[in-house]
């Protein structure tokens, strides 16, 4: 993509209304705007990041068997009022009706839809275990909307949900979602904290929310410092397999989120291994038991002939949300630091001196090479000040910068910068090329 056809509205000075930095720089960087309180639009940079989360989101819950699905935003009242929830949701959910003044609302989450969709297509013990997800638009009217993206009310949500015969059953899918919620975070570059979470009035201590450590977070969090010193995707994972030790491992040491916070555990730990900080909810895995199936009767018939309410669970992951949570955890005083999984593109090429022929021509034939070797890369080819381009570039945070001169391209040779330590390298054009492929 070159610079001087991509729709890239920059901002120069901070946004008066934004409060945390990664709201700050999404809407300085152009990667969003708002149209109206809590609802935003993604600009092409922005909507390429919420495209590689959404990307990695699905690969991991793929890698689960977990079968991806799309169910609409807009629902049926008549489902909630029949799991009891119609009147119980309360402010947050966005009601509509229809031109036949049927109740209609724009879906929270989807926990009744797919059990009805369930409960159609399911006739016996054969069609469980199943995992379902599919990643949608949700709404919840938020008292305050705030921080951008992070809570918005329209926000784009990967939600999943299992069905199985029993509760070891359930566990099995809980344990899949778990794992894939540790590799999905650790892939965004983010350590992500799987936090004993309240359940509710549903009890039990089968419901983990997994957390960013962030200054802005919204909860209170209290963990053992291990959480923060551990490699996730170097273990080696078999689905097929018993995943319970791998969770045991994780859920051992102390972590939780305030309302679940024991102080007697918590003060048990050496005080240096104490973190007691604040963080951001991106995951949310839950076992609910019969919660919906029972009202819903949602039932398959058991071996034994005999019919059996199903034991469900639903995992959320906030994609949209994700974006904010990952400029919380990676930027600097310049602007955003992409990890390269989820940057919108892996490298920009500045040109120095556009009317520089020698200069413009290296930098066509980079741009060129890197195309056709589908490396992703934005080449800044306007005719502006130089210091303008560099600030850009670091403002947008592209894990890798090109930077050609016209005294370099004398040479055939490019200075080379990464983002994020901002180390120079004067190498060859080739060199860079063999770097970026
Ligand atoms: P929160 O505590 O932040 O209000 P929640 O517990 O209400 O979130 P869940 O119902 O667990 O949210 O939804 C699953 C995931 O969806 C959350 O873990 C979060 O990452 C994301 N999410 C929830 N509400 C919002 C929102 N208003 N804007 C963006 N993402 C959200
Ligand atoms: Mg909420
Ligand atoms: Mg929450
Ligand atoms: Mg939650």
């Amino acid at each position: 993509m070159r610079s001087s056809q991509f729709f890239l509205p920059t901002l120069r000075e901070n946004p008066t209304e934004a409060q945390i930095v990664s709201h700050r720089l999404m809407l300085r960087a152009g990667l969003v705007r708002q149209t109206a309180a809590g609802i935003y639009a993604w600009l092409p940079l922005g909507f390429r990041v919420l495209k590689n989360i959404e990307r990695i989101v699905r690969e991991e819950q793929d890698a689960t068997g977990c079968q991806e699905v799309l169910m609409p935003t807009i629902q049926s009242a008549d489902l909630w009022k029949e799991s009891g929830r119609y009147e119980a949701y309360g402010k947050e959910m966005l009601r509509i009706t229809d031109r036949h003044e049927r109740e209609m609302l724009y879906g929270p989450t989807n926990e009744e839809v797919i059990t009805d969709i369930f409960r159609n297509g399911a006739k016996s013990y054969r069609d469980v275990p199943a995992l379902l997800y599919h990643i949608q638009w949700k709404f919840r009217d938020e008292v305050r909307p705030r921080f951008g993206v992070m809570r918005g009310r329209e926000f784009l949500m990967k939600d999943a949900y299992s069905f199985d015969l029993d509760f070891a059953g359930a566990k099995r899918a809980y344990n899949k979602m778990f794992v894939a919620y540790l590799r999905t975070f650790a892939r965004m570059g983010l350590k992500a904290i799987p936090m004993a979470a309240d359940t509710g009035p549903i009890g039990g201590d089968l419901s983990h929310e997994f957390i960013i450590l962030a200054e802005t977070g919204e909860s209170a969090v209290f963990c053992d410092k291990s959480f923060t010193e551990r490699d996730v995707l170097s273990m080696n994972i078999d689905y097929e397999s018993d995943l319970e030790p791998i969770v045991k491992a994780w859920t051992t040491d102390y972590a939780a989120t305030d309302e679940k916070h024991d102080a007697i555990r918590f003060d048990a730990i050496a005080p240096e291994r104490r973190v007691e900080a604040r963080g951001i909810e991106v995951g949310h895995i839950f076992y609910f038991g019969t919660k919906y199936s029972e009202p819903l009767k949602a039932q398959v018939q058991g071996p034994d002939g005999q019919n059996v309410t199903l034991h469900m669970g639903s995992y959320g992951i906030g994609v949209s949300r994700l974006v904010g949570a990952v400029i919380e955890a990676s930027h600097d005083d310049k602007g955003i630091i992409w990890p390269e999984s989820v940057a919108p593109f892996k490298a920009g090429i500045v040109n120095l001196k556009v009317a520089d022929a020698a200069c413009s021509k290296l930098c066509e034939d980079l741009y060129a090479k890197l195309t056709k070797a589908k490396v992703e890369v934005l080449y800044d080819d306007r005719d502006i000040r130089a210091g303008e381009k560099f600030a850009e570039m670091d403002l947008i945070g592209l894990p890798w910068q090109v930077v050609v001169g016209p005294r370099g391209a004398a040479q055939g040779k490019v200075e080379f910068t990464n983002r994020k330590t901002g180390e120079k390298q004067e190498i060859s054009a080739e060199e860079a090329l063999n770097r970026l492929t």
